[in-house]
C-alpha cells in the first residue's frame, strides 16, 4: 500500500493515538501518502452537539499540529489534511463557510446517516428493508458527489439493506454509474472488513465490478495500529480482485478554497 487517506484523530472522541504514532506507524509499513481524515466540524440545528466528531473550535488545532507534522516528517512521508464528512443538506452551506477558515486539502463522503444525525434520523447501519430508504440514500449520495468537493466515497456499501435484490441493483447501480461518471473511487473499508461489519459486501462490489467503478483501499484506522495492517490490505485487496475492480491508490486532491469561491460568487452574482 502507497497511500492511505482514511486516518482519525482523537478528536473525533472514538479514535486513540497521537498523530506521531499514526504517522510513525505509516512510515514502518512504507506508505508514502498519509492523509489525515478525521470527522469533519459540522454546522447544526441549535442546541445539537454531535459526540462522533470533532467540535468546530478544534478544526484550529487540527490543521495547525498535523501541518507542523507533516514539516518535521517531510523527508519521509506526504502528509495531507483532510475531512471525512456526511452531506447534510441543509446545513452544507454554513458548514462549507466554516470549513473555509482551514482549508481541507480533501474531502471523503461517509454517509453514516442518510439525512441527519440529529431528531431522530436513523444510522445507515441500522438494517433495513425499505427500498425507499435505499433510494434516499443514493440520492443523498449523488447529491453530494455532484458538488464537486469531494474526492472519495468511503464505505459506499455502508446503508445496510437487507430487502429485495433486485431493488439493490437498481439503486446501487445508479450510485456506482454516478461515481464512474465523476471519476471518483469508491472505498474498500478496512475497519468494517477487520471488525466484521456488514460492509464491504460482496453484491455491491460484484455490481461495482460490472459497471467499471475504480476502488481505493482506506483502512479508515481509529487506531494507529490499523494504519496499513498488511493483513487487512490483503483481504481488502482480494476483493477487488475476485470482482475485477480497477484498484487505484491516490484520490485527487481539491482546490478548496478555489472551489469555495467560486460557489460563493455565484450565489451572490
Ligand atoms: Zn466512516
Ligand atoms: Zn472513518
Amino acid at each position: 500500500m502507497r497511500a492511505n487517506y482514511h486516518t482519525h484523530t482523537y478528536r473525533c472522541h472514538h479514535a486513540v493515538g497521537s498523530e506521531e504514532e499514526y504517522i510513525e506507524k505509516a512510515i514502518a509499513e512504507g506508505i508514502k501518502i498519509l492523509g489525515f481524515s478525521d470527522h469533519a466540524p459540522n454546522i447544526f440545528p441549535e442546541g445539537y452537539v454531535s459526540g462522533h466528531k470533532m467540535l468546530p473550535p478544534e478544526a484550529d488545532g487540527y490543521f495547525s499540529h498535523i501541518r507542523s507534522l507533516a514539516q518535521k516528517y517531510r523527508d519521509k512521508i506526504k502528509i495531507y489534511v483532510g475531512y471525512e464528512a456526511e452531506y447534510y443538506r441543509e446545513y452544507w452551506r454554513p458548514t462549507l463557510d466554516m470549513w473555509a477558515h482551514n482549508p481541507p486539502d480533501y474531502l471523503i463522503l461517509g454517509q453514516h446517516f442518510v439525512f441527519s444525525e440529529w431528531g431522530g434520523d436513523m444510522s445507515s447501519s441500522v438494517p433495513t428493508t425499505d427500498a425507499q430508504r435505499l433510494g434516499h440514500y443514493v440520492d443523498r449520495v449523488i447529491e453530494a458527489l455532484d458538488t464537486g468537493f469531494f474526492s472519495c466515497l468511503a464505505h459506499p456499501d455502508i446503508l445496510n439493506f437487507k430487502g429485495d435484490a433486485a431493488e439493490y441493483r437498481r439503486h446501487m447501480s445508479r450510485l456506482i454509474r454516478r461515481a464512474v461518471s465523476l471519476d471518483i473511487p469508491l472505498e474498500i473499508n478496512l475497519l468494517g472488513l477487520s471488525s466484521k461489519r456488514h460492509y464491504p459486501r460482496d453484491d455491491f462490489w460484484a455490481l461495482a465490478g460490472e459497471l467499471g467503478a475504480k476502488a481505493i483501499i482506506g483502512c479508515d484506522a481509529h487506531n494507529p495500529e490499523r494504519v496499513a495492517d498488511k493483513e487487512e490490505i490483503k483481504a481488502g485487496a482480494e476483493i477487488a480482485k475476485r470482482h475485477n475492480l480497477e484498484l487505484v491508490d491516490s484520490i485527487r486532491l481539491i482546490d478548496f478554497t478555489a472551489k469555495y469561491n467560486a460557489l460563493i460568487s455565484n450565489s451572490h452574482p
